[in-house]
């Protein structure tokens, strides 16, 4: 077993997206601005690289957000999966969002943001939208589907295949990765971190980065941070005593295909998207309503189903403040998928395309899904929440969001404010900047 380190500048505790994309892109910093290299950091995970949601995520990279100030992240996110696609697995297969007449004022607003962040899509209404479905897909039904943003940049990454990428590009400029190393505790002076305690000893620290995903909440409380939030809203509401975290369920599910997952033209189709707020999903074969409304979302993922196949999800579902997070993921008993999402998944896909018609009997029966620690607005909280304790908390934003590491590099590095983060400063509840309600049934907007 390699010993610790006694002590290091920088103890990034998490090896997920966040933990591993910061470490790398700090490391670059440090050395380009003379001021280390990685050498300087450690990385430590109780489990190893991608043992959080990182490893079992769908793995999108969309840029579909009625919040605007995601934008900018997402562009950043962009240049971090496409600068070593290979490596990364980086699908770059682009993303479809189909809506009804409700949500237009929203998809108008976010195209343009869109194209003025440099993150080009197109939008479709009406015949339109129905011409532009079905030339990628021409047995879609475009019944109900009003409006249509096409992201032409977005795509997905292969969680695994990712996670080794991130973990690889740490080790090659020097940053140690400890797996097996549970951090138990902090030892403070005042409001300064002097070393972090794990379970093979101490180490003394400079700062240190939080990337804890669903393990969040259990760290905010180690370091004496409450549990309850009063937020307030531009508008001057004020929400008291909110939970600080909320934990939900988030369902995905996969399903082999009987002929390749293709686009007319062959080729691998955009990340499908549809959220019909006013259309209830109904088994085209059974007749049987599964849900009041439509949301889904899927991608071809033969890299997962090891065969072709599907691998999409739907909205999450909320648990509350508290929720058993070990063992996580596939290994919990508790938070699975389950029969209602497959019924749910499977008559969305054959409500929509019509070669989805028997899908339900291909829906691979094994575990599937996670859980996550949401924020008070469902937003991330990416701020110093300690002199020198540093949170990226993304309320499960996170394959879209893996630029933050290179914004929060930049700003460790240099001790300079980055723009781009100042929207999702922790004192935003505090100060009446809490991000407010969205026109969607699902908290990821
Ligand atoms: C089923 C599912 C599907 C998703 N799909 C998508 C998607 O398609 N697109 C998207 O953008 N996002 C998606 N997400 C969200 C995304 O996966 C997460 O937001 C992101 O992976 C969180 O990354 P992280 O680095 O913050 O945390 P994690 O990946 O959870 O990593 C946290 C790490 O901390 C380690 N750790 C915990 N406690 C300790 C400790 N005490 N000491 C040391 N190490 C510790 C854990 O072992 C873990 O490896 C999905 C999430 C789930 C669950």
């Amino acid at each position: 077993m390699t010993p610790l380190p006694a002590s290091a500048g920088f103890v990034i505790i998490g090896a997920g997206i966040h933990g591993l994309s910061t470490a790398w892109h700090l490391a670059m910093e440090l050395k380009a601005k003379g001021k280390g290299s990685g050498a300087d950091i450690v990385v430590l995970d109780k489990s190893a690289p991608g043992a959080g949601a990182s490893g079992i995520a769908c793995g999108l990279l969309r840029g579909f957000y009625m919040t605007e100030a995601m934008h900018p992240l997402i562009r950043h996110s962009l240049d971090v999966w496409t600068y070593d696609r290979v490596t990364f697995g980086f699908q770059q297969v682009g993303y479809v969002s189909c809506g009804e007449k409700n949500q237009l004022p929203d998809y108008e607003r976010i195209h343009k943001s869109q194209n003025a962040n440099d993150y080009p899509s197109d939008l479709y209404t009406g015949k339109e939208a129905a011409v532009f479905l079905r030339k990628i897909w021409p047995d879609l039904n475009v019944n109900g589907i009003d409006v249509v943003l096409h992201e032409k940049m977005s795509g997905y990454s292969g969680t695994r295949q990712a996670m080794r990428g991130l973990a690889e590009k740490c080790e090659e400029h020097g940053v140690r990765i400890y797996s097996g190393v549970e951090v138990t505790g902090y030892d403070m002076t005042g409001d300064v971190v002097k070393k972090v305690r794990t379970n093979r000893g101490d180490i003394a620290c400079d700062a240190v980065v939080l990337g804890l995903g669903a393990w969040t909440p259990r760290h905010w409380a180690m370091l004496g941070l409450s549990d309850k939030i009063d937020c307030r809203y531009a508008d001057g509401a004020v929400a008291k005593a909110k939970d600080m975290w909320t934990y939900w369920r988030l369902v995905e599910g996969e399903v082999l295909v009987d002929e390749p997952y293709l686009t007319s033209e062959k080729k691998d189709p955009p990340i499908f998207k549809a959220e019909l707020m006013n259309t209830p999903v109904v088994d085209p074969t059974t007749g049987k309503k599964e849900g009041d409304f439509t949301y889904v979302y899927w991608k071809y993922a033969a890299e997962r189903t090891r065969a072709p196949g599907i691998q999409g999800g739907s909205v999450p579902v909320k648990i509350g403040p508290s929720a058993m997070v070990d063992p996580y993921g596939h290994a919990s008993d508790l938070y699975q998928s389950g029969d209602a999402f497959r019924d749910y998944f499977c008559a969305a896909m054959a409500m929509f395309m019509t070669r989805f018609k028997d899908i339900r009997k291909n829906y691979i029966e094994r575990r599937n899904g996670g859980i996550g620690a949401f924020t008070p607005d469902n937003l991330p909280v990416i701020d110093w929440i300690k002199d020198n304790v540093y949170l990226i908390a993304d309320s499960n934003h996170g394959y879209k969001l893996t630029g933050v590491g290179k914004l929060v590099a930049h700003h460790l590095a240099t001790g300079d404010p980055v723009g781009e983060l100042a929207p999702f400063g922790f004192s935003r509840y505090a100060q009446g900047r809490t991000f407010g309600k969205t026109n969607s049934n699902s908290p990821w907007v």
